[in-house]
């Protein structure tokens, strides 16, 4: 067995039982991708068993704390029907969930959610690629299914060395799906969709969005970078009389306008535009276009804490822009789902774009991803989506 051994002063944060070894922490010490390494301090004292990375920053990461345990295919089983059986234990309202979230369920780089029967996975590191055969059987005998579609096509295979890979690795089926979550259905292409195929993360507030809408009862509705219509479904759902959705992506626009025919929506109800939200939103507040609520839920604009401050000009300009549209008592659900910017900046930025809209509001709800994307208390890092709720004064 092949060891790493840490710079003095390094071992604390895997003492603190935090999964990632940074290549600047490394002494001495190198294996092969994804080969397990024993990690040890400077002085030679057991940390964890990792999976190495010879080209990412994140030079290893952890699976296991427990010098006892061996990282074998029992192993790894283990750990995959542990990360589905906590899914039962969760509150989940849908047919499709996150069954694995990398790090904060035991298993860096793993990424697996479900849609009806179809599994679809993103194998991230060097560990979980190294491992693929063995994850993928386990996790088809964990939930008793039998189809499962590789999706390693995220940007963090560029940072692992590892190629794009997609297509099915066990079975085959339909790549055009239908999920059901809470009240209502939504098509997901897992082969050409975002990340797996859809945003199963903001599934609380989209329903938090067509009760709040119920409520309040929002008539005009502006969605936001709005994918495949999620919020747009919700809103309707919640009985807005007219929503109007914007997003750049011409084939997820057309997916949109079918989930609202296919929960038997009129067209009418729906408008959707293919534009920049920049744009589109000084165009609206040019024309003098004022909305009951807003969701503002955008792409990672700061995918790591250096792109933390151009991304906070950024998330500040949409919001100060959504505030000045939002009609007197209106709601703005304001995302970011990057990990780059705290809870706490995120907060600070939607309070100075407040500022610059001269806009005040009460924070009726403080939001995060769904349960079935979890974080953990020693792996902060598994926050990434946060949300405001800010209800105009
Ligand atoms: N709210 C959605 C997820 C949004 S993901 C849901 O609940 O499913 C972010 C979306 O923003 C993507 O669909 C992407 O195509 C779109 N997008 C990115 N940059 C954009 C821009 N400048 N203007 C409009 N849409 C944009």
């Amino acid at each position: 067995m092949k060891t790493i051994q840490l710079k003095a002063g390094k071992e604390r944060s895997l003492q603190r039982r935090h999964p990632w070894i940074f290549e600047s922490a490394i002494a001495q010490g190198s294996a092969d991708a994804g080969e397990t390494v024993r990690v040890a301090s400077h002085d030679g004292t057991f940390l964890g068993w990792a999976a190495f990375s010879p080209s990412s920053k994140i030079r290893a990461r952890v699976w296991s704390f427990t010098e006892s345990e061996c990282i074998d295919a029992p192993f790894l089983v283990a750990a995959c029907a542990r990360s589905v059986a906590a899914r039962d234990r969760f509150n989940i309202n849908s047919d499709s969930r996150r069954l694995v979230h990398g790090e904060s369920d035991g298993l860096p780089g793993l990424i697996v959610d479900q849609y009806g029967d179809t599994l679809v996975a993103q194998f991230l590191s060097s560990g979980a690629e190294r491992w693929k055969d063995v994850l993928a059987d386990a996790l088809l005998t964990a939930t008793g299914l039998t189809k499962l579609y590789e999706r390693s096509d995220a940007s963090g295979r560029k940072l692992e060395g590892l190629p794009e890979v997609t297509g099915w690795l066990r079975g085959t089926g339909p790549t055009e799906l239908v999920l059901q979550e809470h009240d209502w259905k939504l098509r997901v292409n897992i082969a050409t969709g975002h990340k797996t195929g859809f945003y199963l993360d903001q599934r609380d507030s989209r329903n938090l969005f067509a009760q709040t809408t119920r409520r309040l009862k929002f008539e005009r509705v502006l969605n936001c970078f709005c994918y495949t219509g999620g919020f747009t479904v919700a809103a309707l759902t919640g009985g807005a009389a007219h929503v109007t959705s914007i997003d750049s992506s011409g084939p997820a626009l057309e997916t949109a306008a079918a989930n609202v025919a296919l929960n038997g929506f009129e067209a009418s109800r729906a408008t959707f535009m293919d534009a920049d939200v920049n744009a589109s939103l000084r165009k609206f507040a040019a024309e003098g276009r004022t909305f009951d609520a807003i969701i503002l839920d955008p792409p990672k604009f700061a995918p790591t804490i250096s792109h933390a401050e151009r991304a906070a000009r950024a998330y500040k300009d949409i919001n100060r822009l959504a505030f000045k549209l939002l009609a007197p008592g209106g709601v703005l659900f304001t995302y970011s789902c990057s990990g780059g910017v705290s809870a706490d900046l995120f907060h600070k930025i939607v309070a100075s774009a407040g500022i610059d809209a001269q806009v005040d509001g009460y924070i009726t709800e403080r939001m995060g991803g769904a349960p079935d994307h979890p974080m953990t208390i020693n792996f902060p890092e598994g926050e990434y989506l946060k949300g405001l709720v800010v209800m105009r004064k």
